[in-house]
Formats: C-alpha cells, sequence, structure tokens
C-alpha cells in the first residue's frame, strides 16, 4: 500500500507498538497523548505472553523480556495466615515502567507529542480529521483509537461506547519491597493469594521502576478486589480533593480517614502478611473494574486498537499481549492489501473474534474471583 498519513490518539502501549510497526514500513505516523509527561514512572508490573514478545522481537525490543522478577511458586493462605497450598509454577513479571520507556525510546521523537488531547473525531469518504483541545484541526487517511478505557475515538465506530460496571474494584498498593515489615516476609518471591468468599486478594514483587531487578530495589504490588454497588461507586471514587473520578482514585487522592478504615478492614478480614503489606502503603490508589466489547473495529478510515475496542479483566494479564496482537494484526493486514479498507476489513474480521474470547475469559475469571 502506498505510505500512509496516520493519527494515533493515545500513546500507552496500543499507540507505542502500531506506530512503530507502521513507522517501520515506511508509513507518516504521529502519536497524540494527552498526559503533559508521557507516562513513565506510572506503571506496575505484567506478565509477559506469546504476543508481547512477538511485537517486541518485531521492534528490535526483546531484551526487555528478560527484566523481569521471578515468581518461583503460588501460595494461597487460609484464614489464619497459614499457607494451605503451594503450586510450584513459576512466571515472571516485566515492569510496565521499564517496557513503556524502552518501547517509547523505538518511535522518532518528534512523531510522539504529549499535552495533546484529542476532543473530536470526525470521518469523510477521504479521510478522517483530528480536533485537539487547542482547537487545531488535522486530517489523516487512517485514525487509531488507541485511547484506552475512556476511548473517545470508539464513537466513531461503535454506537454503545459505555464502559460497563463489573461490580467490583480493585484497591491498589505498589511500595519498595524494603517497606514490607518482617511479618510480611512470606510475601516474597512469590505469587501470594487469598481467595474466600466476597475477598480476593494477591500480591507479587516486580521490577523497581527502571527495570531494577536486584533484591532490595524491587516493588511489592498488591491488588485486593472488593465488591461494590453501582450507587456506591461516586462515593468509591471521590477524592480528599473533592472531585468525583469516573474510572478511578488516583494516587495521592485516598483521605487519611478512608485509608484508616481500609488497614483495619484488612486487619479483620485478611491474612497478616496481607494485612501488613496494606499497611505499609501510604497512597492507596482503586482501579474500577468494567467491560467493553466492540461490535465494530474499523470505519473507513478510523480503526480501534487496544483497550478502546475491548476493555478485559486484569485476572486474564492479557491486556498488554492483546493490544501487541491487534498492532501485529493490524500492520500485517495494511502491509498485505493495496487498498485501506480491505486491510480495515482484514484486521476487524481477525481480532474482533480474539478481543471477544479475552474479554469473555476475563469476564469468567472475575465471576469466579468473588
Ligand atoms: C499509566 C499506565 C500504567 C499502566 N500500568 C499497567 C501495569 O502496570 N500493568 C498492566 O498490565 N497494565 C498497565 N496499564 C494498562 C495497559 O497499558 C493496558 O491494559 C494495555 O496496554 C492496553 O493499553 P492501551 O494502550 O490500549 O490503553 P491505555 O494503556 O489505557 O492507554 C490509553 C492512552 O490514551 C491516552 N488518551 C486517552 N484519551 C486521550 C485523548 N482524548 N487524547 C489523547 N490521548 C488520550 C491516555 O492518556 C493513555 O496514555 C497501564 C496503563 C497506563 C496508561
Amino acid at each position: 500500500m502506498r505510505p500512509l498519513k496516520a493519527g494515533i490518539v493515545g500513546g500507552s502501549l496500543a499507540g507505542l507498538f502500531s506506530a512503530i510497526l507502521l513507522q517501520m514500513d515506511g508509513h507518516d505516523v504521529t502519536v497524540y497523548e494527552r498526559s503533559a509527561r508521557g507516562l513513565a514512572g506510572r506503571g506496575a508490573g505484567l506478565v509477559g505472553q506469546r504476543d508481547l514478545f512477538r511485537v517486541l522481537r518485531a521492534i528490535g525490543c526483546e531484551h526487555v523480556a528478560r527484566i523481569g522478577v521471578v515468581a518461583k511458586e503460588r501460595i494461597y493462605f487460609d484464614a489464619n495466615g497459614d499457607v494451605s497450598e503451594r503450586l510450584a509454577t513459576p512466571q515472571t513479571q516485566i515492569s510496565w515502567d521499564y517496557l513503556y520507556s524502552t518501547v517509547a525510546s523505538k518511535l522518532h521523537l518528534q512523531t510522539y507529542i504529549v499535552d495533546n488531547a484529542v476532543t473530536r473525531v470526525e470521518e469523510q469518504d477521504e479521510y478522517a480529521s483530528l480536533t485537539f483541545s487547542d482547537g487545531r484541526t488535522e486530517s489523516f487517511d487512517l485514525v487509531l483509537g488507541a485511547d484506552g478505557l475512556a476511548s473517545i475515538v470508539r464513537g466513531a465506530v461503535n454506537e454503545e461506547t459505555t464502559n460497563r460496571f463489573a461490580g467490583y474494584v480493585a484497591w491498589r498498593g505498589l511500595i519498595p519491597e524494603g517497606d514490607l515489615p518482617p511479618g510480611a516476609s512470606i510475601l516474597l518471591d512469590r505469587f501470594a493469594f487469598y481467595v474466600t468468599r466476597g475477598i480476593h486478594v494477591l500480591g507479587y514483587l516486580v521490577p523497581g521502576p527502571k527495570g531494577e531487578m536486584e533484591p532490595g530495589s524491587r516493588r511489592y504490588n498488591w491488588v485486593w478486589y472488593r465488591p461494590v454497588s453501582m450507587a456506591g461507586l461516586p462515593d468509591v471514587f471521590t477524592g480528599k480533593s473533592g472531585k468525583v473520578y469516573e474510572y478511578s482514585l488516583p494516587r495521592g487522592e485516598l483521605s487519611s480517614d478512608r485509608r484508616g478504615a481500609l488497614v483495619e478492614d484488612a486487619k479483620t478480614v485478611l491474612p497478616p502478611p496481607f494485612a501488613l503489606a496494606i499497611e505499609a502503603e501510604p497512597f492507596s490508589f482503586i482501579q474500577g473494574i468494567f467491560d467493553y466489547q466492540s461490535t465494530r473495529l474499523v470505519s473507513k478510515h478510523v480503526a480501534l486498537i487496544g483497550d478502546a475496542a475491548f476493555v478485559v479483566r486484569p485476572h486474564t494479564a492479557m491486556g498488554v499481549a492483546k493490544a501487541a496482537g491487534d498492532a501485529l494484526a493490524l500492520r500485517a493486514a495494511i502491509a498485505r492489501y493495496e487498498n485501506l479498507q480491505g486491510a480495515l476489513a482484514e484486521y476487524e474480521r481477525e481480532r474482533l473474534p480474539v478481543g471477544n474470547e479475552i474479554a469473555l475469559y476475563g469476564q469468567r475469571l472475575g465471576a469466579s474471583a468473588l
């Protein structure tokens, strides 16, 4: 296909993977990211999967997959804090931050434009156009919606764009491993779980923010899934600043009263090592669990990738791998076809069933998680 002028909305992993692959094939690609300073330093860890390794190989970043912390086994606690089950299933957690910054370094710097929120997407017969928060407008042969859960590009492709609340949220913490008190040391070097009726908590080590793997420089990541009614959600997402967030409560917005209540709840219902890990995090944050499944992935000049296309539950650990698979499929389809519409139709044929399958798998895991 002739070189395309492409505008990608969203500069997280789906946007970066697609941009690099399309630039490698000679297309003129620019990524527009709304955050002012990029996303470095804001992620935790993820489990590598086949499509992530494939994309890393394709863009010359395969070494990132080796920067990980190995959890040598899975352990399950009982209510007393004793280990009731051990499974020898070693697993490696890669650093999200290291992955993001290494992948971002492969993109031509002048084509990653931060502090550029897209406010409108419009499509004509010959092109699609983006309008930015400063009022300017630009036209493209191809617009990619890599704008995640709260995608505005979705609306150019799907009639239904609303994320469905799954009925629970994930309280989260990410602390330097040295902040874990001795009573929680059993949590180190293993994937730990406590799962009982209405309670699901887990934790694991991830590398340090720059990919550090040495003991002492890693971070402990815990996640406590807790049910919340739809009516209760606005309260859960109200920050100490008074701002009500739509999908999460960011780090730094939890009031000290609510933090105190979290710590007390943890002491009451969780095994002691997890209660200690939760107490060690001064700035817990909350991620709402939502579902979204696209009915269409493409229109004439617009395609959706990553979380903009399908929001999959964190239990799958497949959000990043799915974004990688989307980017690879889109690149292959564009390389194979002479015309854009043929390529986009092929991309949709291939990735719509995959996205649905992962989304439904996550919903099944979620139903058994609480
Ligand atoms: C800061 C951050 C940290 C993360 N940490 C982890 C982690 O540790 N482990 C893990 O498994 N997953 C993590 N994720 C989620 C993971 O990246 C996704 O599940 C998966 O990679 C698919 O991502 P995505 O690129 O489709 O969407 P997202 O990662 O959600 O990114 C969407 C991007 O679009 C930008 N955006 C949204 N709207 C607009 C707009 N109107 N104009 C311009 N830009 C816009 C957002 O700022 C964001 O950068 C993180 C995501 C983010 C953003």
